[in-house]
């Protein structure tokens, strides 16, 4: 379990938690809210971690009994509730109730950290927010999720909020170092990762444990420009049923980013794709600067529209068409 001090990024948030460590401005309840493996839980755990240390003041000693047993997600103190199925159940809260009657063990401090808190049914959000009535002493729930939205209007306004803002990619490559994944991995896999995840660590781990998504979606891409601009293949089937669309999109970006890096510069330097340069420079030569400035523009648009409610198919179709120039102006 991380300690605050190491962690990377999300500076602002540590910073107002440690505040209110140090004036002794503890909540009873805060929602971290942020995108999917933007480090939200490794904050609050580190943040639940630093409440029951009896040794720290403002930051977890790292050392004590409190410490090691938090690490361990053994100390009896620290609570971690998740959905059991599909929702968190009203007896889970119930549990909390009466766990919360008992004296806490060390520093007098209770924590709940409670994973996907948008899961929560109606009746165990009316009874998180009975709880918070008449807080018991010492109780401090953390709330986790990447939905604030699917969350009751009242409970939001019961808990202190936190929203979690993308790493740099740097900051996205110096996590994984530190977890020492970065160390399993070429440079290259994990500049791309990085670059790809969206400021989200979490998301960089899974695409370097997970299939080589990128190379799949370079091979969709190598086919269509190989094809034009006749009567090509348009995976516009294949593509709008996945649910990693946008990181699609978003390998696509970065792909003709680097085609015109290359165009513009001659070398490799500046490039995210360094290990797939062959494929970028058959991209260079098959398209002239202006056409991968368009195309560029095209997906970025796309990008932008697919975040919101559009017709995924229509704007497929356009992005894809364009790609295999057949885009009208
Ligand atoms: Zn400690």
């Amino acid at each position: 379990m991380p300690v605050l001090r190491d962690i990377v990024g999300h500076k602002q948030v540590i910073a107002s938690l440690k505040y209110a460590l140090t004036k002794s401005l503890v909540n009873h309840a805060y929602i971290f809210s942020g995108p999917v493996g933007i480090g939200k839980k490794t904050v609050g755990l580190a943040f639940a971690g630093t409440l029951l240390c009896r040794r720290g003041q403002g930051d977890a000693c790292g050392e004590c009994d409190d410490c090691t047993r938090s690490e361990r997600g053994l100390h009896p103190d620290l609570h971690i509730i998740r959905p059991e199925g599909a929702s968190i159940k009203i007896s889970q809260l119930r549990a909390v109730q009466d766990s919360a009657a008992f004296t806490a063990f060390g520093t007098g401090r209770q924590v709940f950290l409670m994973e996907q808190a948008e899961k929560m049914t109606l009746a165990a959000a009316n009874c998180f927010l009975k709880i918070l009535e008449e807080p018991p002493a010492g109780i401090v729930f953390i709330l986790v999720t990447d939905d604030p939205a699917g969350m009751l209007p009242t409970v939001l306004s019961r808990c202190q909020q936190y929203r979690f803002s993308p790493l740099s990619r740097e900051e996205v490559m110096q996590v994984l170092a530190n977890t020492g994944t970065g160390a399993c991995y070429n440079i290259n896999s994990v500049r791309v990762a990085a670059e790809l995840s969206g400021g989200c660590p979490g998301r960089a781990l899974t695409m370097l444990d997970g299939p080589d998504k990128r190379s799949a979606m370079l091979d969709l891409l190598m086919r269509i420009v190989r094809e034009r601009p006749g009567s090509v293949f348009l995976p516009v089937n294949e593509l709008v049923e996945r649910e990693d669309l946008a990181e699609f999109i978003n390998c696509l970006i970065l792909f003709f980013r680097d085609v015109l890096i290359w165009q513009i510069t001659g070398s490799t330097e500046l490039m995210v794709n360094v290990d797939r340069h062959s494929y970028i420079v058959e991209l260079a030569n098959t398209y002239v600067k202006p056409e991968v400035m368009d195309i560029l523009i095209t997906v970025e648009r796309a990008s932008s529209l697919l975040a919101s409610n559009v017709n995924q198919r229509l704007v497929l179709d356009y992005v894809l068409f364009k790609i295999a120039g057949q885009g009208d102006d």
